[in-house]
């Protein structure tokens, strides 16, 4: 990969609701009738963010590197995985700068969680909590979201290279 001083990537996920699940954001347990369906966890915030570092790193995605094929990622803590990626971004010479998402659910309201999934995500990423940005929206009831059937996540994360001589 050419070395540059500044690489950005996008991240966006889905998940449908589905009975019997925990619902996980950022990592808390949100107490809601129903959780997300998924072979991990099925943080959906936590895979955006993951997605869009790797976005940033141009290796691929989240699908690609923790298979959902695969029995080692069955119930995975999707905190961890983003621990992994965040470790990868060091590995290639880069450090997460800032990272801002967009959680749309049209419930439960998020905002009285929004410190903690922030809190969280930071100490997976290693980095201060002021450089995560989490906020919510419900979609006025318009589409999946808006219905109740699913959440979707968006995010965006800011790498920065470690090295001096670039510019
Ligand atoms: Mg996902």
């Amino acid at each position: 990969m050419v070395p540059v001083a500044t690489r950005i990537g996008l991240g966006i996920d889905v998940h449908a609701f589905a009975e019997g699940r925990p619902l996980i954001l950022g990592g808390v347990q949100i107490p809601h009738g129903r959780g997300l369906l998924g072979h991990s966890d099925a943080d959906v915030l936590a895979h955006a963010i993951t997605d869009a570092l790797l976005g940033a790193l141009r290796l691929g995605d989240i699908g690609a590197l923790f298979p959902d094929t695969d029995p080692a990622y069955k119930g995975a803590d999707s905190l961890e995985l983003l621990g992994r990626v965040a470790a990868l971004v060091q590995s290639q010479g880069y450090r997460v700068a800032d990272v801002d998402c967009v959680v749309m659910a049209q419930a439960p309201k998020l905002a009285p969680y929004r410190e903690a999934m922030r809190g969280n995500l930071a100490q997976a990423l290693c980095i201060d909590v002021s450089q995560v940005g989490v906020k919510a929206t419900t979609t006025e009831q318009l589409g999946f979201e808006g219905r109740e059937e699913g959440i979707s996540a968006y995010a965006v994360a800011l790498l920065q290279s470690e090295c001096d001589c670039l510019c």
